[in-house]
């Protein structure tokens, strides 16, 4: 199964359960709209880029390139300032 380690300790599954509860994609307003204007949502799907939101952080791990290409972290800030 593919998995990773989030930065909290946290282990990540990409696969295994479908549709997977950790797992999000990200699409452009623009590709939304193009998409939904040719009513290609399976195009949308592959367009989209697969985010993993980790269940302990609220660390948002996204593949902007692809399942392949590298995977960027986003923390949660906090709101006391
Ligand atoms: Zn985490």
């Amino acid at each position: 199964m593919a998995k990773f380690r989030c930065r909290c300790g946290e282990v990540i599954a990409m696969s295994g359960e479908i549709p997977n509860p950790l797992e999000w994609h990200i699409t452009s307003d623009q590709e939304l709209e193009e998409f939904w204007e040719e009513q290609d949502f399976e195009g949308l799907q592959q367009a989209a880029r697969p985010a993993f939101l980790c269940p302990t952080c609220e660390r948002i791990w996204i593949y902007w390139d692809g399942y392949e290409g590298k995977r960027v972290s986003y923390a949660l800030e906090s709101d006391d300032d």
